[in-house]
């Protein structure tokens, strides 16, 4: 089974991402279970058609320990298994805590088992910067392989060069690797280049270019991943490669993020080229 986490600055597209690839994956025949890693509770809603899950830890805090797998996980688009961890109560606790205490509880009551004939998990966690909290799953080795979504905004490649720097921190102890970067695009000028010179710099691979495309818009408010809502049209294709990407990595890196002043150079080569 492989253990797959994506991270990203808020609102760069992890949760459409995520789903979109792991619909194309469920195409290829994988077994996939995706849980949920944001407060949000919204990362399996496009599987899901729109159902809302009942996260673990709101069913924790009803029903108490006595939980059966069935009340936590839900089946959606394709045989993907969804989970949704959620979150503490606002203004209580550490949210990446809570990641820790779902991933434990879905642990314990058989989700990860070899009956369960997982081919990956994915979790979809929130996180700007690689705060202790949302960094939980690569320390506790939960998730052993990255993906990060970027853009060729500053601030998405400042939150990815940081979220290289927490993975850096824990790799060497924990074995967790960076699989690539994700180039989810905002349409900013050289954005293919400077998402592809940005992973070399950082020792490792655009994996895909997912275009910006208003279909993922039309899917979403139909509350469908894109290849569920209209399989034959090209972002559905740029999805399903992307899966296949995934799926046929081989590349797996501790990165070498880089200082600041260093990001902002390439933003100005690439940015000033016009
Ligand atoms: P995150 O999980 O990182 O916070 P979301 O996946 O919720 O971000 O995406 C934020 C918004 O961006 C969503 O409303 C989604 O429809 C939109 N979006 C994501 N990727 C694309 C894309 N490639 N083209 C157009 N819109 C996109
Ligand atoms: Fe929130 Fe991170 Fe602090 Fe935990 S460590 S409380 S997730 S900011
Ligand atoms: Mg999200």
């Amino acid at each position: 089974m492989r253990k797959v986490a994506i991270y990203g600055k808020g609102g760069i597209g992890k949760s459409t991402t995520t789903q979109n690839t792991v619909a194309g994956l469920a195409e290829l025949e994988k077994k996939v279970m995706v849980v949920g890693c944001d407060p949000k509770a919204d990362s399996t809603r496009l599987l899901l058609g729109g159902l809302a899950q009942k996260s673990v830890l709101d069913t924790l805090r009803e029903e108490g320990e006595d939980v059966d797998l069935e009340d936590v996980r839900k089946e959606g688009f394709a045989e993907t298994l969804c989970v949704e961890s959620g979150g503490p109560e606002p203004g209580v606790g550490c949210a990446g805590r809570g990641i820790i205490t779902s991933i434990n509880l879905l642990e314990s009551l058989g989700a990860y088992d070899e009956s369960e004939n997982l081919d990956y998990v994915f979790y979809d966690v929130l996180g700007d910067v690689v705060c202790g909290g949302f960094a939980m799953p690569i320390r506790e080795g939960k998730a052993q392989e990255i993906y990060i979504v970027v853009s060729g905004e500053m601030m998405a490649m400042y939150a990815a060069n940081n979220i290289c720097k927490g993975i850096t921190r824990y790799a060497q102890t924990g074995g967790v690797r960076l699989g690539g970067l994700i180039c989810n695009s905002r349409n900013v000028d050289n954005e293919k280049d400077m998402i592809k010179a940005f992973a070399e710099r950082l020792g490792t691979q655009m994996i895909y270019f997912l275009p910006r495309d208003n279909m993922v818009q039309r899917a979403e408010i139909n509350r469908k991943t894109v290849i569920e809502y209209d399989p034959t049209c090209e972002m559905a294709q740029h999805y399903r490669n992307l899966a296949k990407a995934v799926n046929e990595n081989e590349m797996f890196v501790i990165p070498t993020p880089m200082h600041t002043d260093n990001l902002e150079k390439i933003l100005l080569e690439y940015g000033l080229l016009n």
